[in-house]
């Protein structure tokens, strides 16, 4: 398994590369927000520049807060951003949200079809958590159609969040092929 050649590789990163100690507090005072996607490992840092201790980042499959979650705003996105605001000086957001997006393009059929053959049945869950149907297992999921759309619904929901206080909360979108940035939303 990978978690063998993850050990191993880390031995030996231990007797090359000591690190500099620096504080948790981020010095850019700033908290980004951006996708899982695997093609932003890296790169996502070097395209904006940041470096270890510049920034918080956070990561949510599609930089999204999934519909349910969005009334209350009390989720675990917003309650990270909290502790980054409260505890550790961020005092600027970004949410970044990236071309090619999977959740944009996620498809009902196919992800069904992946439970079922991971033994977990679709229908049934739909069913156990009220989900209504397959487009609610999707909602839940928080596959969206847009993501221009998706990202400024994300900067408003963050926002209007009665947890945080009123800070710039911008929204920008990077194109995942080429690493450029599209300020989508500027806060203020
Ligand atoms: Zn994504």
């Amino acid at each position: 398994m990978n978690i063998d050649e993850i050990m191993a590789y880390n031995e030996q990163f231990l007797q090359q590369r000591p690190l500099p100690i620096i504080g948790y507090a981020p010095r850019k005072h700033m908290a980004v927000v951006t996708c899982m996607d695997c093609r932003l490992v890296q790169m996502f840092e070097q395209a904006l520049g940041l470096e270890r201790g510049d920034v918080l980042e956070l990561r949510t499959s599609g930089a999204t807060i999934s519909e349910a979650e969005r009334t209350d705003a009390a989720n675990d996105l917003i309650r990270s951003l909290a502790g980054g605001i409260y505890l550790l000086g961020v005092r600027e957001v970004a949410i970044i949200g990236h071309t090619q997006c999977g959740l944009a393009h996620a498809d009902p059929t196919a992800l069904t079809a992946s439970m079922q053959a991971l033994g977990v049945d679709p229908e049934q869950l739909i069913k156990q958590e009220g989900l209504g149907d397959t487009q609610g297992l999707m909602r839940w999921l928080g596959a969206f159609d847009d993501v221009h759309v998706n990202v400024r619904e994300v900067v408003n929901v963050i926002r209007s969040s009665s947890y945080l206080p009123k800070i710039p909360v911008h929204g920008l979108v990077i194109d995942i092929t080429t690493g450029k940035l599209e300020l989508v939303d500027r806060g203020a």
